[in-house]
C-alpha cells in the first residue's frame, strides 16, 4: 500500500494536525522528561509509550508465567497473551482472514491460512524464513531474487541459504532485484524482464531505511505472477504507515516490534501460507519474550487509536520541511528518491526518514556536532548491504513525537555549520 499523497504545504498540515499530535508525544515518558533533547533515530528503534510500559508492568505483576506450559492460571493468562497478541498481529497486517479465523493460527507456526511467528526483530524473521522454511521451496537450479542495496538483514539470510543448500549439493542463483537508476526504487520493468520459470522467490523491502522512500512493492506481484512467494522486510513502515499485507499480496511480512513503539527485542514474521510449503519454524523454541509479546499488542493497540494513517502524515510532513529546508543549502546533499518527491507523486514517496551528508563535514563529526546541539541523529553506513563502513551519512529518522520545532532548530544548526 501506497502512504498518503504528499500535501502542498507541509506546514499547513502539521497545524491542522497538531491538537492531535500534542497529548500523543505526551504520552512518550523519556520524550516528556528531556524536552532540551531531539530524539531523531526511530529507524533504529521507536520510543514506548507509557501505555506500552504500562501494559508490560501490569503483566509482570499479574500473570508473569511461561506460556505454552503449565495448566495453572497465570500460565493460562500468558499463553492466552501470546495468542492474543499473534491475534492482533494478524488484524494489524490487514490479514482478512484474521477476523474469520480468530483463535487459529496464532501462535508458533500453528496450522491455518496465516501464522504469527514471534522473533527478536526484523533480522531474524528474515533469518528463519531464509532457514526454516526457504530451503524447501528450491532444487537445483532455482533462482531466487533479492535486494542488494538495502539493509544488510534482508541481504545475508538469502546468501546464507544458498551456501546451505550448495553445501548439500543443490545450487541455487542470486540475482539481484533491479533498481530504477536515481530513484533507487525498484524497477517493476527489468524484474519482469529477469524472472523466468525457474524464479521461485522475491525478497523486497516495503520502505527503504536510508532513503525513506516507499519502494512500490506493490508492483513486484504484478512482475512475477502469481505463483512466485514474495517476503516483505516491513522493519521501516509497521508502525509508521498503513500496511495491508492482503493488499501488497505477499506472503511473508516481517517487522520489528521494538520500532513499532515496543519493548527491545521483539519483532514477528506474519506468514500467508498459501504459496510453497508451509512455515514451521524450525526445532524447539524455548520460552518465549512474553513480556516483549505483551509491549507488542499493547504498542499495536496504541498506534491503532492514535491513527496510523495520521502518524505517516505527520512524519511525512515533519520529512517535507526537512528535505525542503535542505534543498535551499547548497552544503547538503539529500539522499535517494528526490526526482519522485519533486514529481510529487503518491508513490515512491519519502515516509519518515531523510539522509544526507555535508560536502565539507564528515557524517560522523556532524553527528557530534549536532547531538552538542541536542539531536540525536544516526550518523554511519546504517547497515546498507554493499558500503563501504566509511561511506556514511546522517539519517534524521521520524515518529509520533516528533515536532515542527525540532526540524526548525535542525535547519538553523544545519544552516550554521554552512
Ligand atoms: N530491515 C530494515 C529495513 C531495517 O531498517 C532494520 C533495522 O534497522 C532491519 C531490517 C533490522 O531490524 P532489527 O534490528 O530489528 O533486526
Amino acid at each position: 500500500m501506497a502512504g498518503p499523497s504528499p500535501q502542498a504545504d507541509p506546514r499547513a498540515e502539521l497545524r491542522e494536525l497538531a491538537p492531535w499530535q500534542r497529548p500523543l508525544r505526551a504520552d512518550f515518558p523519556i520524550v516528556a522528561a528531556n524536552p532540551e533533547l531531539a530524539y531523531l533515530d526511530s529507524a533504529a528503534t521507536g520510543q514506548k509509550p507509557r501505555q506500552v510500559l504500562d501494559a508490560v508492568y501490569t503483566y509482570l505483576t499479574t500473570s508473569n508465567a511461561n506460556a505454552g506450559r503449565g495448566s495453572y492460571p497465570w500460565a493460562n493468562a500468558t499463553t492466552a497473551l501470546v495468542a492474543g497478541a499473534a491475534e492482533r498481529v494478524r488484524e494489524f497486517l490487514g490479514d482478512r482472514s484474521a477476523k474469520a479465523e480468530a483463535g487459529a493460527g496464532a501462535g508458533r507456526g500453528a496450522a491455518g491460512p496465516s501464522s504469527v511467528h514471534f522473533t527478536g526483530g526484523t533480522t531474524e524473521g528474515l533469518r528463519t524464513v531464509a532457514r526454516d522454511w526457504l530451503p524447501q521451496l528450491l532444487r537445483d537450479g532455482d533462482e531466487i531474487v533479492v535486494p542488494f542495496g538495502d539493509h544488510r538483514a534482508n541481504l545475508d539470510p538469502w546468501l546464507e541459504a544458498r551456501d546451505l543448500l550448495a553445501a548439500r549439493g543443490v545450487r541455487i542463483a542470486v540475482r539481484e532485484l533491479p533498481c530504477q537508476a536515481g530513484t533507487g526504487d525498484y524497477d517493476a520493468r527489468a524484474l519482469a524482464a529477469l524472472a523466468g520459470p525457474r524464479t521461485r522467490f522475491v525478497a523486497a523491502t516495503h520502505v527503504h531505511h536510508v532513503y525513506g522512500a516507499d519502494m512500490n512493492v506493490h508492483r513486484i506481484r504484478e512482475a512475477v505472477g502469481p505463483d512466485v512467494p514474495i517476503c516483505l522486510d516491513a522493519a521501516q513502515s509497521v508502525g509508521h504507515q498503513p500496511v495491508s499485507a492482503a493488499d501488497l499480496d505477499v506472503d511473508f511480512l516481517v517487522f520489528s516490534g521494538h520500532k513499532a513503539l515496543a519493548l527491545p527485542g521483539t519483532g514477528a514474521v506474519w506468514a500467508r501460507g498459501e504459496r510453497g510449503p508451509a512455515f514451521r519454524p524450525g526445532g524447539w523454541a524455548g520460552t518465549p519474550n512474553t513480556a516483549g509479546i505483551a509491549s507488542l499488542a499493547a504498542a499495536l493497540d496504541w498506534l491503532e487509536a492514535a491513527g496510523v494513517e495520521r502518524i505517516a502524515r505527520w512524519t511525512a510532513a515533519l520529512a517535507s520541511v526537512l528535505t525542503d529546508g535542505l534543498s535551499r543549502m547548497p552544503a547538503y546533499e539529500v539522499l535517494g528518491c528526490r526526482s519522485s518527491l519533486a514529481a510529487g507523486t503518491a508513490v515512491q514517496r519519502r515516509g519518515s526518514i531523510v539522509t544526507f551528508r555535508h560536502q565539507g563535514i564528515g557524517s560522523q563529526d556532524l553527528g557530534f556536532i549536532l547531538f552538542s546541539h541536542g539531536f540525536m541523529v544516526r550518523s554511519d553506513d546504517h547497515c546498507q548491504a554493499g558500503r563501504d563502513p566509511r561511506d556514511g551519512s546522517v539519517r534524521v529518522s521520524l515518529h509520533v513525537y516528533n515536532t515542527l520545532e525540532e526540524m526548525e532548530k535542525l535547519l538553523t544548526a544545519l544552516a550554521k555549520l554552512q
